[in-house]
């Protein structure tokens, strides 16, 4: 049986808007596929080995958390880059999204160092950027939508050639004016879109299984599910993020 192992970073500290939901969808669909999964919640301080990562989970969190992820994580940043560069899946929503890249200042000024993993960076606008999103994802061809829900202060541009995940249909995305949405680097995704999101976009969850298992040399045989569901909670938020009743707020900081 093919298996990957989890490693759910700070799950104490990063998760809003229902990050956690995206564990329960990639172990449950792991289930459904046969594949055997292994959860590793890693608190701060914390000793561990990255060498036995095969996808990474990382939640948002509020900036106060992000100073104090971002100190811990700075003591790991050389053995999670190796990991990265050596094709280590992460999956990393908002907050943790900005850690990725090289800072992010907050509305009060701060600078809080990120873990430059990626070449992006961020800092906080003056209004809160709030609503239902829709993106427009090239990482299938056809390119498949994403739908979330974002809620950040911070403002991310990718620096030269980094991808983005995708084009905002419906949102503001990374900044609110360029229409790009999240960052992809080697098996890194980032974004701004909670939600949980993965529960609701399973060819993310899935990708995000099969990137894990390629990483290992392991091969992923999809089982034949029935995402029916998936697809109705996907298309039903797709509705309400395009209707006149969804109410996008742009609040001041
Ligand atoms: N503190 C960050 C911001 O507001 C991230 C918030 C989050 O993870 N939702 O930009």
């Amino acid at each position: 049986m093919v298996s990957i192992k989890i490693f759910h970073l700070y799950p104490d500290h990063l998760n809003l808007y229902g990050d956690r939901g995206n564990m329960i969808a990639l172990c449950r669909r792991a289930q459904w596929h046969n594949i055997d999964i292994e959860v590793i919640p890693v608190k701060p301080g914390e000793k561990i080995d990255f060498s036995h990562c095969d996808l990474l989970f990382m939640g948002g969190g509020q900036d106060s958390d992000q100073q104090m992820v971002a100190e811990d994580l700075k003591k790991r940043s050389s053995e999670l880059s190796s990991a990265v560069e050596n094709g280590m899946v992460v999956f990393a929503v908002c907050g943790s999204y900005q850690l990725l890249g090289s800072y992010y200042i907050t509305g009060k000024g701060e600078k809080i160092g990120g873990l430059e993993l990626v070449n992006l960076y961020t800092e906080a606008g003056t209004e809160r950027l709030i609503g239902n999103a829709v993106i427009n994802c090239p990482l299938w061809n056809p390119a498949k939508t994403l739908a979330g829900f974002e809620n950040h202060a911070g403002k991310t541009y990718l620096g030269q050639g980094l991808q983005p995940l995708g084009q905002v249909m419906i949102g503001y995305g990374n900044n609110g004016t360029d229409k790009t949405e999240g960052a992809v680097y080697k098996n890194v995704i980032g974004t701004y879109l909670h939600g949980s999101l993965l529960p609701k976009n399973p060819w993310l969850t899935d990708l995000l299984l099969e990137k894990a298992l390629v990483y290992r040399d392991q091969d992923f045989v999809p089982a034949n599910l029935d995402d029916s569901l998936e697809h109705k909670a996907h298309n039903a938020f797709i509705e309400l993020a395009g209707s006149k009743k969804h109410k996008r707020l742009s609040t001041k900081v």
